[in-house]
C-alpha cells in the first residue's frame, strides 16, 4: 500500500485508464451509500437545498451535521446519516439516489478522490487517487476510462469549478503561515458558505457589507443566482478573513 494513505486508497496518474462502471444492475447497488463520512462543500449545499426547494436554514438544520474540531482549521459539514442499523444516507431508496442530478461532489467522484491546491497565478494544482473498496463491484466492469474522462461523464465540471474556487480560501497564504479564525469568524464562514439564503438577506439588508461597490455579477448574485451569490459570500469571506487590519 502506498505511503500516507489510508487503507484501499492508491495515488492514481490523471491520465491513466481504469476499468469501472457503476449502474442499477451491480450486485452492491447503493452499498456505498451507507456508512460513510460525506463532507459536503458548499456548492453541494446549495445544489441540495435548491433540489429539496427547501431554505439553507433549513437543510442545514435536517440535514447537516457541523464538526467542529480545533484540529482543523474550519468547521466540517457533514451529511446527516439515518440510524437505520447500517447509517444509510438521508437520500438513499431501493431504487437509487433520490437526489441523483444534485448529488454531492463526492458521490459523483467515487471511486475517485480528487485533492485540489491553488498554486500561484490562480493556477490549480490536482492529485488523484483510486478507492477500491472491497464492496465496490464496479472494478469488475469493462468500461474504461481516464479520471478527467470519469468527472465528466459525472458531471463535475461545475462541481469542481466552484470547489475550487473556495481554495483560495482554505489555502489561503495567511493559513498556510499559521493564521487561525476566531469563532465569530468561523461563524462567518459557515453563514457565507453554507447558508446563502440568508447570507442574501443579510447582505441586502446591508447588516454585513463589502467595503467596495458591488459588481454586476454579484448584484446578479443579490438578485437571485445562486452560484454568483456563493462567489460573493467567498469574496466577502476574504474581506472579514484576511483584510481585516484588527486580526
Ligand atoms: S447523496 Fe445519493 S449518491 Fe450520495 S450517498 Fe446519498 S444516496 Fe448515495
Ligand atoms: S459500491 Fe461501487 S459499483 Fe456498487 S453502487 Fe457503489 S459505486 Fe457503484
Amino acid at each position: 500500500m502506498p505511503e500516507n494513505l489510508p487503507e484501499h486508497f492508491y495515488h492514481f496518474d490523471q491520465e491513466k485508464l481504469f476499468c469501472f462502471s457503476c449502474h442499477p444492475g451491480v450486485a452492491c447497488f447503493t452499498e456505498c451509500c451507507r456508512q460513510l463520512d460525506l463532507a459536503l462543500t458548499p456548492y453541494d449545499v446549495l445544489r441540495l437545498k435548491n433540489s429539496l426547494k427547501i431554505h439553507s436554514d433549513r437543510f442545514l438544520e435536517q440535514y447537516v451535521i457541523i464538526e467542529w474540531d480545533e484540529r482543523v482549521v474550519f468547521p466540517q459539514c457533514y451529511l446527516t446519516m439515518v440510524d437505520d442499523g447500517r447509517a444509510s444516507c438521508v437520500f438513499v431508496s431501493p431504487d437509487g439516489c433520490t437526489v441523483y442530478p444534485d448529488r454531492p461532489s463526492a458521490c459523483r467522484a467515487y471511486p475517485v478522490g480528487r485533492g485540489a491546491r491553488q498554486e500561484k497565478y490562480g493556477c490549480v494544482d490536482e492529485c488523484f487517487v483510486l478507492v477500491k473498496e472491497p464492496h465496490c463491484l464496479g472494478f469488475v466492469e469493462k468500461a474504461t476510462q481516464t479520471p478527467g474522462e470519469y468527472f465528466i461523464g459525472q458531471g463535475l465540471a461545475e462541481y469542481n469549478r466552484l470547489n475550487d474556487a473556495l481554495t483560495a480560501i482554505l489555502h489561503h497564504e495567511q493559513i498556510r503561515k499559521g493564521y487561525r479564525p476566531n469563532r465569530s469568524q468561523l461563524d462567518q464562514y459557515l453563514l457565507a458558505l453554507y447558508n446563502l439564503d440568508i447570507f442574501r438577506q443579510e447582505m441586502a439588508d446591508g447588516r454585513i457589507t463589502m467595503n467596495r461597490p458591488l459588481r454586476p455579477d454579484e448584484l446578479q448574485g443579490l438578485a437571485g443566482d445562486d452560484e454568483k451569490l456563493l462567489l460573493l459570500g467567498m469574496a466577502w469571506l476574504q474581506q472579514e478573513l484576511f483584510d481585516n487590519d484588527c486580526r
